[in-house]
Parts: C-alpha cells; sequence; structure tokens
C-alpha cells in the first residue's frame, strides 16, 4: 500500500510540475510578444516625430527665403524713389535758378514800383485809342473779354494772317468795337512791290471784313506804319501812297504810344505795362499800338494793368473813327 501511495502522490508531484512549467512558458510568451510590439510602436512614433520637424524646418526656411526676397524688393524700391527725388529736386533748382535769372532781367528793365493813388499822373484831358494790329487770331476771344470785363472800346486793324480767325470779326463788330483794315497779306515785299499790288491788298481785306461784318470802312493803317523802311525796296512808295490813300477817301492811322510787344525778342508784360506808360506830356489824343495774334501772350496778360493804369490817371478811352487826330509819323520813304 506503501509504495502504491508513493506513486500516486509522485504521479501528482510530476503533473503539477509539468503544468507550472507549462503556465511558465505560456507567460513568458505572452510577455515577448508584447514588449515587441511596444518596441514597434515607439520606433513609428518617433519616426513621425522627426518627419514633423523636417516639415517645420523647411516651411520656416521657406518663410525666411520669402521675407528676404520682399526685403530686397523694397530695398530696390526705395532705391528707385530715391533717384526719383533726387532727379526731381534738380528740376525744382534748375527752374528755381532760371526764375531767379528771369525775375532780375524783369527788376532789370526798370519795372515801376506800384503807384498809391495819389501818386498817377493827371491825363484827365487825355482820350486813349487802344489799337490792335494783325488779328484777328487765337487770342482775339481773350483780348475781347478783357476789354468787356474793364469796359473799355478799341479798335482792330485787321488782317488775314490767321485766316482761320477771321469769324472773329464778326465779334469784335458786335461788342462795339471798331473794325479797321491793316492788310490782308501783311507781307511788305508784295504789297509795297508797286501801288497796284498795295491797292489789291488792300481791296481784299476790305471786301473780307465786308463779308464777315457787313461793315465797309474806310479806316486803314499801313503794315508797318506809313513811316515803315522796310518798303525802301521800293524807293518813295510810301510818299506815292499816303497821297494815294487819301485821295481815294482813305484815313490812315500811326501811333504816339509803342506797346513794343512786337520788338524782336518779345517783350514781357511788365515791359509791356512800362511802354504804354511813356506817354508824351503834349498828346491829349493817345492811340496805343499793341497786337492781336497767337504769339502775343504778354500783350494780353499786361492789358488789365494798361488799362488800370489809364483809368487810374483820369484818361477817357475811344475807337477811332474818320476825325480821330491820326498821329501821323514822317514817312520815310
Ligand atoms: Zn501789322
Amino acid at each position: 500500500m506503501g509504495t502504491a501511495k508513493q506513486n500516486k502522490l509522485l504521479k501528482y508531484i510530476l503533473i503539477g510540475c509539468a503544468a507550472v512549467i507549462l503556465i511558465l512558458s505560456v507567460v513568458l510568451c505572452v510577455t515577448a510578444v508584447k514588449n515587441k510590439n511596444l518596441k514597434n510602436g515607439g520606433s513609428a512614433a518617433s519616426e513621425a516625430l522627426v518627419s514633423a520637424s523636417e516639415e517645420r524646418e523647411s516651411l520656416e526656411a521657406a518663410r525666411a527665403s520669402e521675407a528676404e526676397s520682399y526685403q530686397n524688393q523694397l530695398r530696390e524700391q526705395s532705391s528707385a524713389f530715391a533717384d526719383e527725388k533726387n532727379a526731381l529736386n534738380q528740376t525744382i533748382a534748375d527752374l528755381n535758378k532760371q526764375l531767379a535769372v528771369k525775375r532780375a532781367a524783369e527788376a532789370a528793365t526798370g519795372a515801376p514800383k506800384p503807384l498809391a493813388p495819389g501818386e498817377y499822373p493827371d491825363w484827365s484831358n487825355k482820350t486813349i485809342y487802344l489799337t490792335f494790329d494783325d488779328g484777328p487770331s487765337p487770342r482775339t476771344p481773350e483780348v475781347l473779354k478783357i476789354l468787356r470785363d474793364n469796359g473799355v472800346k478799341a479798335t482792330f486793324f485787321v488782317t488775314h494772317i490767321s485766316g482761320k480767325s477771321s469769324h472773329y470779326m464778326k465779334d469784335i463788330v458786335a461788342e462795339g468795337h471798331t473794325i479797321a483794315l491793316h492788310s490782308y497779306t501783311h507781307d511788305y515785299d508784295k504789297i509795297y512791290a508797286s501801288e497796284e499790288a498795295y491797292f489789291a491788298d488792300l481791296q481784299q481785306i476790305s471786301d473780307l471784313v465786308y463779308s464777315e461784318t457787313g461793315v465797309r470802312t474806310n479806316l486803314i493803317r499801313f503794315p508797318g506804319g506809313s513811316s515803315n523802311i522796310v518798303s525802301r525796296f521800293n524807293p518813295g512808295i510810301m510818299t506815292r501812297l499816303t497821297q494815294q490813300v487819301t485821295d481815294k477817301g482813305y484815313v490812315y492811322f500811326d501811333w504816339n504810344v509803342v506797346s513794343g510787344d512786337a520788338n524782336r525778342g518779345g517783350a514781357t508784360a511788365q515791359q509791356i505795362i512800362n511802354n504804354c506808360r511813356k506817354v508824351s506830356k503834349k498828346s491829349d489824343s493817345v492811340i496805343v499800338l499793341m497786337h492781336d495774334s497767337a504769339e502775343k501772350r504778354t500783350t494780353v496778360e499786361a492789358l488789365p494793368e494798361v488799362i488800370a493804369y489809364y483809368k487810374a490817371a483820369g484818361c477817357k478811352f475811344a475807337t477811332i473813327t474818320e476825325s480821330t487826330p491820326p498821329a501821323h509819323q514822317r514817312v520815310a520813304n
């Protein structure tokens, strides 16, 4: 019995040992698998981290390069602006220099100081006849406006120099000014070539004035005036013409104040104003020579002040008629 019991006990012990070994083996296997999984998962996470960091670095690099490119553009633009600014400053400096030279030149011509009301001459016995030669021109409307604004009437010795402006003749007449004849062509070589040539030209302008305005006038002014020397290529022609126009019933007018607006090289507005103040004490009848043409901008600029001066001096204004003293100059050919 003893041995059978021992054998049985031994058998139980062996079975128990096998079971323990089996359990241990299973536990070990499970642990090993778990460890392996953990290890694999960690590596994937770490790879993801590395890739995210690389992406961030590349984004930062891109931003930095973009910022630098903007900065470069800004630097280029600001350098271009600086160049432009320098160029403009240079232009301003040049213009200021020119202006200073111009002002000095004007001052040197003896620009008069503005006069106080009591300092004007007393010319209340004088009548001013403003006369405009060589028009109508693209400037005629400006001249007419100044005259209108100042309530002054003038006389226009007209031409066909600016043929496209002929329609202003009727405005001259409509605004109460006097229209008179100067020349159709104003071409000295042509009109002073012979008496016939002169009268043909005179008839042409007379007919043009008549067709534009309905006015037939006998009031004339010779191109260059009766004392001109441009006609000397035909000796004595002015002596003959001054007689012949009178014989034919025309009345010719010269001037006794020269605005200087036809001077060679032109005249500034201030020079024109100064010239118009040079009125002889002796003449009560003052015929002022001015010009109405596209290039005579300074005449238009000076006109309001010229009129203001005569008004302040007490002068009257009138338009030329047959009975106006004609201010004849000495015939020099
Ligand atoms: Zn003229």
